[in-house]
Formats: structure tokens, sequence, C-alpha cells
């Protein structure tokens, strides 16, 4: 099955208990922002910038397991922010599987390899030997940590920690191969740790999917080599979904790279000439998600938004009216349903009812639209029942040539910050002070108590880019 049974069945369950009792309007994710602190400061992410000045808030555990008790959605994505960086996120974890909820942690994949290491570490014994050794001779474990993990202390052997479960999912980030990601998320190596941690993940028997944002720059083609990549490390399944032009990001855009909105973000048609492939994807991978949302996105139907079905709850409560625009934030889910006047958002035959809405085609705005939206079809409900519930496309054969294909940057000496390197070791940039920027960036930095680098700090970088540019001028 392309989703495992107990999981579609309690989907299918919670949507059909809902139209029997003819409930309007209800939840089918929650989009849970414990924090939104982050380690990295990737480009379009509007979330850090957002809520830049409420970076160092969280929303307490229990007020997080009341979120999900109080919309009742069968599904939560714990998301952010960098959830790993919560102190509590394995209470989280544990609180959300005894409340029987399917749980997947949005995670740029830095800190998953040490919530794994952590895992081995409270439950080691000998059976689990073989894989330990399996991960060090992959190179994804030290020995040096593997005799920690062979030899915990009392602490380590106590601790809560986030093991493999069939109701849980890692969702790891990953927006193209290894050149396009790194330089999405602004910092070199990022995509590398990303594979090993879907590699370890899957040798201890975790879950494991991946998210994709797609954007203007982003190549189809490149799109094909890194679901086939992906695909071929066993990852479990992916959701992809296009970029979209929200206000927070699109001011930081403009005063930080001197970028328009227009160069980087998707408009609708831009978005359905990117999709056009969804639905030949869909059957080569396993892509999450209905079939009529990617029908939508090919440009084969309209879909009204039905952003309530995937609402986010954050540090200042229910946001609505969705995970991506912010016109208010509500105390509880029935009170934002009932006080948010949703008729005013959404596309409806093509025409913006709110012109932020214009170019949206998030999945969390219109993937649930086929099953509860207006749009419903004869055959829409049999459509997405026979996708979720049929077989699984095989796993892509993993090659060196693949594998080289998906490194294709710092692995080959081509990351991002190359140009950069080669730029300021030019005698001129040396004594215009440039190499000292760069060298800065390069040190390691102290983390602060919760481990994170707070609200990212990309100035470095910026200024150094901006020296190089000078530097070009004079040259
Ligand atoms: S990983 Fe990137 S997209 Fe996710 S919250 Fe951090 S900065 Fe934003
Ligand atoms: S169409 Fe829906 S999901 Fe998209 S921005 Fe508008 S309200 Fe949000």
């Amino acid at each position: 099955m392309r989703f495992p049974f107990a999981l579609s069945a309690k989907i299918a369950g919670h949507i059909i208990k809902h139209k029997v009792r003819k409930t309007p309007k209800f939840a089918m994710v929650l989009q849970l922002e414990p924090l939104h602190t982050c380690n990295l400061t990737c480009t379009g992410c509007g979330r850090i910038r957002e809520y830049s000045t409420s970076l160092k808030d969280m929303v307490p555990l229990e007020k997080c397991l009341a979120a999900a008790v109080d919309c009742d959605a069968p599904m939560v994505s714990i998301c952010g922010g960098e959830p790993l960086i919560y102190p509590k996120i394995e209470e989280l974890v544990a609180g959300l599987l005894e409340q029987k909820r399917i749980i997947y942690i949005c995670t740029n994949g830095v800190f998953m390899r040490k919530k794994m290491r952590d895992y081995m570490a409270a439950v080691y014994s000998p059976e689990m030997e073989a894989r330990l050794q399996e991960l060090v001779k992959q190179e994804l474990v030290t020995e040096k940590e593997a005799e920690v993990i062979r030899k915990p202390d009392a602490a380590a052997k106590s601790k809560l920690v986030i093991r493999p479960n069939k109701w849980m999912y890692w969702n790891v980030h990953v927006d193209g191969l290894e050149f396009t990601h790194d330089l999405i998320v602004e910092r070199e190596g990022v995509f590398k740790e990303c594979v090993a941690a879907i590699k370890m993940a899957k040798i201890l028997g975790y879950q494991t999917a991946t998210n994709t944002t797609v954007y203007k720059e982003t190549d189809v083609k490149e799109l094909d080599d890194m679901f086939a990549f992906l695909s071929s490390l066993n990852v479990d399944g992916h959701t992809i979904s296009p970029g979209y032009e929200y206000d927070a990001a699109k001011k930081d855009m403009v005063k930080r790279l001197g970028k328009q909105p227009e160069d980087f973000f998707l408009t609708r048609k831009m978005t359905r000439q990117k999709f056009a492939k969804i639905e030949e994807w869909g059957k080569a991978f396993t892509i999450f998600g209905t079939p009529v949302y990617q029908e939508f996105l090919a440009g084969k139907r309209e879909l009204t938004c039905t952003a309530w079905a995937i609402p986010t709850y954050n540090v200042k409560g229910w946001k609505a009216p969705c995970y991506l625009m912010t016109d208010g934030h509500y105390d509880g889910y029935q009170e934002m349903l009932t006080k948010v006047q949703w008729e005013k958002y959404g596309v409806v035959d093509g025409v913006a009812r709110d012109p932020r809405c214009e170019n949206c085609m998030v999945h969390c705005g219109y993937d649930p639209s086929g099953a509860l939206g207006t749009n419903y079809q004869r055959g829409d409900n049999w459509k997405n029942f026979s996708y979720n519930f049929g077989a699984k496309p095989k796993p892509f054969a993993a090659s060196v040539e693949l594998t080289k294909r998906a490194f294709n940057g710092v692995s080959i000496g081509k990351g991002h910050l190359a140009e950069a390197k080669a730029a300021i070791n030019s005698p001129r940039a040396a004594m215009n002070g440039a190499q000292s920027v760069f060298q800065r960036r390069e040190e390691p930095h102290e983390h602060n108590g919760n481990g994170s680098c707070g609200s990212g700090d990309t100035s470095q970088r910026d200024e150094l880019l901006a020296r190089i540019a000078e530097t070009r001028k004079v040259e």
C-alpha cells in the first residue's frame, strides 16, 4: 500500500465520521509550531522572518497537546522553526502518540542523527550491535559515538527518546539535489547531512518521508533525479508543494537579497508548468496526498481553498486564515472557525477573492479540497481511496551515476560559496578585508543553551558577498 493501512483507515474513518455528522468544517492535519527558532535561514522561509520578534518563545508542552485535542486532527505535523530544537520534543511526540495521532516531524535533518543516537543509547542491547556496526561501516556513526552508545551513562539510559513507530515519520526538508538544496538553505553540507540522516533512519527502522518546496528556479529534470535518488534510499514517501509569495518572505527577498519576488516565487501559471508531470511522479514515486490535488497542480481542474482543514497553531495561538497568511490569531480552533470569514479567501474559478491568494496552490490550502471542498466531482472519493490504498511504487534502483548526479555541489567542490572563496582569495580582496569576514563565518560558533543559532545569521555571508561584488567592480 502507498500509505500504511492502519494510517489510511484512520484518516478515512475521520472523514466518514464528519461526513455522517455533516460537520461543515473540521481539521485533517494540525500544523503544530512549538517554536520558530531555527538553526538555518532558508531563502524563502517566512517563519523565521514573520516571527522574528518571538523566536525565543515556545508553546508549553501542555498547550501543544491541548491544541491537538482541540482540533482533533488525525495527523499532526510538528514543524517550526526546527522542531528538534524544542526542548520537550520527545515528550511532545510521546504525548501525541498517546492521543493516537499520526505524527510527522518536519525537520531540516541537521539534528536527526543526534536524536537517533540518543534512541540507540537508551535502548542499546547486544541485538542492536549488528545495526550499530552497519552504521559505523557506512560512516553514519563514528567509532567514538558507537562506544558512547554501547556504554551509556544513567542519564542516557533513562532519557525519553524518539523511537521508531508505525504512527510516526521523520519528514525531512529536501528542496533539490546537493547544489540547489544547500543554496536554498544557505549552508553547505546540509544536503549531505540529510542523506546521512535518512540512511541512518532507514537502518534503524524509522519511517521516513521528505518534503519539497518547488520554486521558480527549480529545474523539473532535477526533481526527477531527486525523487529517483530519494526512492533509491527507500524513503517512504514525499510531499511536494509549490512555493508561495507571502508577505514576510517577499519583504525579506527584496531587502536582503536584492531580488524581486517574481524572480523567485511561482505564479499560478508557472506552477502548472512545473507540475505538469506530477501525476507521472505520483505513479512512479510514493507522493503523499490526493490525486485530486495533483490534477489541480497540473492545471486539469480548479479547487477551492480549504485552509481550515490544515490549521496552524503556534506561540500566538490559532493562526488565521492559513499557514502562510496571517490576519489574526485565535485562542481556540472552534473560535477561529466561527470568527474567520472564510469566504473572503482563496481563488474561485480563476478569480482571487483576496489578492494575496492569487498565486497560491499550496498543499495546506488545497490538498484536502477534493474530499472536503465545494469542487467535488463524481468519482473523486474513489480516486483518492484507490490511490492511497493502492500498491506502493517499487524503490528506484541505486546506481553510481544517480549518486553522482545527487552530490553535485560541495561534494565535488561546487558549493554555493566556492565562487565566493575563489574571489576572496585574490590579493585585492585580502587587502580590503574580505578574507577575514569569510573566515569569521567558517569558524565554529557557540550555540545558545538550546542548541540553536537563534535567528540564524547570514549577515556575514551577505556582507562577504557584498564585498566580493565591490572587489569585482574595482578589479
Ligand atoms: S529549516 Fe529552513 S524553512 Fe524550515 S524553519 Fe528553518 S529556515 Fe525555515
Ligand atoms: S488560497 Fe488559502 S491557503 Fe492560499 S494563501 Fe489564500 S487562504 Fe491561504
